[in-house]
């Protein structure tokens, strides 16, 4: 019996796709010691298409780290010669990434509607705001904050206990469109908030006094064109005269050191910061609303995958802001609460001395405008997974994820500016 819902709601998901295929594609992790190695990692992304999971691309990669990347099939010969023959120490992380984009969908839940626990499509999750607020009037109320580039409305949830001069905490999901655990977190929180508000005293006394705006999908075209074009998408879905390559990278378009490091003014790569600041749709309405109510908004999350990270400002270069010692005494303590739960290991500290400068991101600019608690998570995994992590995950991911927004949460309430 088990066997076969296996096997049914794993052929319900691969009617997601259309046709797409990774059959002998593979995932590389690449041990880089100095700048020599660095060096070869560019004559290899120039020899074949390399797609790069960690790092964003390959000027970010820096000596003393590790690289994680994707290879077509017919590429993963040539590039296994490359690493041998140049002493490169590797390792194939994933043997099977076609196995892994059908096992991603293993959930057990044999609904075919909105699932927690299940990855949404946008369909399933634009119902579901619309749902959700008006199951929950009292709590929850639904406002549209802008259009995407193709037109989709950008659905804003306001969460929290009628009230006047609340704090506010702002928090974004899907900013790369093929990272899905971010989006399930948006949807998961929100439920989480609605269904424990006046049982849970912790929850209660939070959703009294503050109220969070939850932006569930944020680059929402992206997201719909990785479901039903190319899994791996990362980039919005705008376009520009003078190329064929499409989107710009969000978290390299904001105005917060714009395109000056870790970011690329081509067009066709995937960290494109984009042919202006703010020039897509989605930033705009973002930051016109975060600007307008900046006097409410005390923290700003935005949630993205992978690699266990809890980072904050600055990315945009090595400088520690001024409330450096707060904040990672504060990081410290939300990763205590994360891992207490799992055990799940989180890595914490300023974005560029953390993991690599990458200017333009969207919490850099929104601790520049003032909101000093700006966090960006890093869900899991550590690469097993990586993009692909299996639905089976979405409930302790967002569980133990829960655990470090509300210790922020009380955190902000306490330390009101
Ligand atoms: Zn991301």
């Amino acid at each position: 019996m088990l066997t076969l819902l296996i096997l049914i709601s794993v052929g319900l998901a691969s009617a997601h796709h259309s046709g797409e295929h990774f059959e002998g594609e593979k995932v590389f992790r690449v041990s880089i010691q100095d700048e020599k190695q660095v060096h070869l990692m560019h004559v290899l992304a120039n020899q074949v298409e390399v797609d790069f999971w960690k790092p964003d691309s390959v000027s970010q990669i820096r000596p003393e780290s590790k690289t994680d990347f994707r290879v077509k099939a017919h590429q993963v010969d040539e590039v296994e010669h490359f690493l041998e023959e140049k002493g490169l120490t590797h390792e194939v992380l994933i043997h099977d990434l076609n196995k892994l984009v059908t096992n991603q969908f293993d959930s057990l839940i044999r609904s075919s509607g909105h699932s927690y626990e299940k990855y949404n499509s946008w369909e399933k999750i634009e119902a579901w705001t619309g749902q959700i607020a008006a199951e929950n009037p009292k709590l929850v109320s639904r406002s549209v904050i802008g259009t995407t580039f193709e037109g989709r409305s950008l659905y804003l949830l306001k969460v929290g206990k009628a009230g006047s001069n609340k704090p506010a905490i702002f928090i974004d999901c899907g900013f790369h469109a093929r990272e899905w655990i971010s989006p399930a977190f948006c949807q998961w929180f929100v439920r989480e908030a609605v269904r424990t508000y006046g049982t849970e005293i912790q929850i209660t006394n939070i959703l009294d006094k503050l109220d969070f705006y939850v932006l569930p999908v944020f680059n929402i075209d992206g997201y719909v064109y990785s479901w039903t074009k190319s899994r791996m998408w990362r980039k919005t879905r705008s376009t520009i005269s003078g190329t064929s390559c499409v989107g710009t990278d969000p978290n390299r378009n904001f105005d917060a050191g714009w395109c000056e490091i870790g970011a690329s003014s081509s067009p066709c790569a995937e960290t494109y910061c984009g042919p202006t600041v703010e020039s897509e749709k989605e930033t705009k309405a973002l930051v016109n609303f975060i600007r307008k109510n900046l006097n409410s908004i005390k923290a700003y999350v935005t949630i993205h995958s992978y690699s266990q990270l809890l980072l904050f400002p600055y990315s945009k270069n090595y400088a520690l802001t001024k409330d450096h010692v707060e904040l990672n005494n504060l990081a410290k303590a939300m990763v205590k609460e994360l891992e207490a739960l799992y055990n799940t290991k989180y890595t914490y500290g300023p974005g560029a001395t953390t993991i690599y400068p990458a200017a333009g991101g969207s919490d850099d600019w929104a601790y520049d405008q003032g909101i000093k608690y700006s966090f960006t998570f890093e869900l899991r995994d550590t690469g097993r997974y990586g993009f692909l992590l299996p639905e089976s995950q979405i409930r302790p991911t967002c569980e133990e994820t829960v655990l470090a927004i509300k210790y922020l949460s009380n955190y902000v309430l306490e330390h009101l500016y």
